[in-house]
């Protein structure tokens, strides 16, 4: 049976790394983005080694969940292990960021995780963006141990790397990559100047509570 190929799919991926790149969350070729047709389990994912401005949807390469090419003449991204096994172990998520943030990253140098210190954090990642512990890129090893480090979550730091953020769609990860950017620049200018105010773990839990049940506007 020839595998169902959805062209908006293609072009979400090459629109995602271009806004990955505007954001200022990844720079050259470096990081990658996956998503996830629910409807099909297809995954399609940025081809290797392009510069992000030079992706066409018919660059991007499409995969099944064993990691065999089913559409596409483009090598797929080094770390299609660490999509496809995220991808695998969380049956709620579309879509998997793989950012080289300024900010995050100096906490992954550091081998120290992020803690809810913002609201907005609080409230779509939780209580922390764990570090994982390291692994060469593009290794198995490295799909393993951020699978290990994610867990339920929504964030995860790669030691002397970089960031994965995850999200049911591709909406919701890119508000995580860039949520987490912007929690780490503030922590890493709070604990400059002073110790910062962890969120305790009861509010964090009333606010993820209250996101999933009340926030935004009724129909
Ligand atoms: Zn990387």
């Amino acid at each position: 049976m020839p595998f169902l190929i959805r062209e908006e799919f293609k072009h979400a991926v090459a629109d995602g790394g271009r806004a990955l790149v505007a954001r200022g969350l990844t720079v050259g070729t470096w990081g990658n983005l996956s998503i996830r047709d629910p409807a099909t389990g297809l995954v399609y994912i940025k081809p290797s080694g392009m510069p992000y401005e030079t992706i066409e949807p018919e660059d991007i390469v499409v995969l099944d969940a064993a990691g065999r090419v089913v559409s596409g003449t483009r090598k797929p991204s080094v770390e299609f292990h660490l999509h496809l096994s995220i991808l695998n172990a969380r049956p709620d998520l579309a879509a998997v960021l793989h950012t080289h943030p300024l900010y995050s990253s100096v906490f992954g140098v550091l081998g120290e995780e992020i803690p809810a210190i913002s609201e907005d954090f609080a409230q779509l990642i939780g209580e922390k963006a764990p570090c994982s512990v390291y692994a060469l890129p593009g290794t198995e090893e490295l799909a393993r141990n951020v699978v290990a480090a994610l867990g339920a979550g929504k964030a995860v730091l790669l030691p002397n790397h970089g960031a994965v953020c995850v999200g049911k769609n591709i909406d919701e990860a890119m508000n995580v990559a860039a949520v987490l950017e912007k929690t780490a620049h503030i922590y890493l200018l709070a604990r400059s100047i002073g110790t910062p105010r962890v969120i305790d773990p009861r509010d964090i839990a009333l606010m993820q509570e209250f996101m999933r049940n009340d926030y935004g506007q009724r129909g």
